[in-house]
């Protein structure tokens, strides 16, 4: 298997040339585009590496599967699903998309920016900061790491930049959909998109959600099999931006993507996979990582569709 990972880090290298490092969000523009490297967790508990497989990143989206989790627990099934709807959106990430639609929970989802800003007020706690907390906890317990922390500068950068994400809350608002003070909640919002993560980090969050929410090397229950599969089934349908529906067919298994160049896979029942690779193609998914997931997918036969 590391030979398998070696070979695919070496045929899809030439990927890091051809995307380009996300630069909306300043600090994400001094990123490295030559680092490429992935982690595989087996419910073997076996873990094989290739590449820059500890280099850190911000998760970006990534961490979105962990605030829809994080509201789920809080919440519940039908507090979350009554405020943000499940229909991919087939629009980019962060478009505004209320032209030809009512802004309606029915058009919004868990994996746009509108979606996962909204499920921040599902997060318990007295204040943004204590239910960011909260979610950085949760995250470094699924990872199982402690030191998981955010990145300064990204947050800093983010902040004073992501006045699209501030205009999609207000929107939330302006639509009776959410009522807190909205510099607050896209602050939880910032600091959750700048938690670095190395592709450890996401096989290791991936392997819960492959394995019904149960560690897979502690055997601990992290969470309820059902969130499990409401996440899964959010991640297939639209965890790759929209270019969701091109990779089931490509890859075929549950996956989330952000624009740090980070993709964690979720393999139900086999494997969580890290994949880090910051040169992005037009979708904003890592170009090297999307074509390394399509190559270890057809070589271990890893499509949920045969
Ligand atoms: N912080 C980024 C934003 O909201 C995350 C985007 C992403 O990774 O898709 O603009």
């Amino acid at each position: 298997m590391n030979a398998l990972l070696n070979d695919i880090i070496k045929s899809c290298a030439h990927y890091t040339e051809e995307g380009a490092v996300a630069n909306y969000i300043p600090e994400l523009a001094k990123a490295d585009p030559s680092k490429f490297g992935i982690y595989v967790l087996t419910h073997f508990g076996q873990q094989f590496s290739a590449g820059d497989c500890n280099a850190e990143f911000t998760m970006q989206s990534v961490i979105k599967p962990l605030i829809l989790l994080m509201a789920l627990f809080d919440s519940g099934i039908q507090a979350v699903h009554d405020l943000v709807g499940v229909e991919a959106t087939g629009k980019p990430f962060d478009a505004f998309n209320y032209s030809d639609q009512a802004l309606t929970s029915a058009n919004i989802n868990p994996m746009i920016n509108t979606g996962s800003i909204a499920l921040c007020t599902l997060i318990k706690g007295d204040t943004y900061r204590d239910k960011f907390d909260r979610l950085l906890e949760f995250t470094r317990k699924i990872a199982a790491n402690p030191n998981m922390d955010i990145d300064e500068a990204v947050y800093a950068s983010e902040k004073a930049t992501g006045n699209k994400n501030r205009a999609l809350g207000y929107m939330l608002k302006a639509y009776g959909m959410i009522n807190d003070n909205i510099e607050d909640v896209v602050d939880c919002y910032f600091r959750a998109c700048s938690v670095k993560a190395t592709c450890a980090d996401l096989a290791r969050i991936a392997s819960v959600f492959s394995n019904k929410g149960k560690d897979i090397l502690t055997g601990e229950q992290l969470f309820d099999p059902k969130y499990c599969k409401y996440v899964n089934a959010i991640l297939m349908t639209c965890g790759m931006y929209d270019g969701s529906g091109e990779f089931a067919l490509r890859v075929g298994f549950p996956a989330k993507s952000g624009v740090g160049g980070g993709i964690m896979g979720v393999v139900p029942g086999k494997m969580g996979i890290g994949v880090f690779s910051p040169a992005l193609d037009c979708k904003g998914n890592s170009l090297a990582g999307v074509n390394a997931l399509e190559i270890l997918s057809r070589e271990l036969d890893l499509s949920v569709f045969l």
